[in-house]
């Protein structure tokens, strides 16, 4: 049977808790009709929590399912779930920041993001060589704080494959040439007058909820540079 995991985390990223249904149990995990667990994906980590009172250690996507890794057998096909809003909050507060940290870096300094790690206390992206100094990273923190201060509310919509390609900023799609063909719709993120990018982790709704930004360190090698953050 072909089943594709209803994605509640993307209809409403505050969600906490909800009621679902076992659809598919394999080995160490079961698969559910809808879920607000996020599974490890787009460089955002994994979401964790209860399914009744059964503690949920990793997420994982297998195509258009999501497979809840569990610590015990779920005896029951009807669940209920609870994420660990904690660790979630700190993800999707990560996420928005580095939309907001590479959309600062492709403005002010035309460089482009290759690719980015959420994780709860610290966060990374990978970028074209950029030597960061204190100079740059002054640059980016003070237009980071900027950002929050303004408070802007974040856009989300869909937008055709082609069109998404069309409207978005060339250095701001590299992701999407890796997506499989049969991905028509894509949906965009925007933080309008910074960054527009197609993206399906969570974020939070306005900038204001970001705390300020810290640039922990950052390293060179294989010619990029990865810059490292935290929010404070
Ligand atoms: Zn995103």
């Amino acid at each position: 049977m072909i089943f594709m995991t209803v994605k509640l985390y993307l209809q409403d990223p505050y969600m906490k808790k909800f009621d679902a249904n076992v659809v598919r149990r394999g080995d160490g995990f079961v698969v559910l009709d809808k879920t607000a667990f996020y599974p490890k994906s787009g460089g955002q980590d994994y979401d964790t929590g209860v399914l009744n009172s059964v503690r949920v250690l990793r997420v994982e996507r297998d195509g258009d399912d999501v497979l809840h890794y569990t610590d015990g057998m779920i005896g029951s096909d009807s669940v209920s779930g609870e994420i660990n809003w904690n660790r979630r909050y700190s993800l999707m507060k990560m996420h928005t920041a580095q939309h907001m940290v590479s959309g600062i870096i492709a403005k002010r300094f035309k460089i482009k993001t290759n690719s980015v790690s959420i994780e709860e206390s610290e966060s990374a992206i990978k970028i074209a060589p950029l030597p960061v100094d204190t100079g740059v990273k002054v640059d980016i923190t003070e237009d980071f704080r900027e950002l929050v201060m303004k408070r802007i509310p974040l856009r989300f919509y869909e937008l055709g494959r082609q069109e998404a390609l069309k409207n978005l900023d060339p250095m701001r799609t590299s992701g999407i040439q890796k997506l499989p063909e049969v991905i028509k719709k894509l949906r965009v993120v925007e933080i309008p007058g910074i960054d527009k990018c197609a993206c399906a982790g969570t974020h939070v709704k306005n900038t204001f909820e970001l705390g300020q930004l810290e640039i922990t360190r950052s390293e060179e090698k294989d010619n990029e540079t990865t810059i490292y953050f935290r929010l404070i």
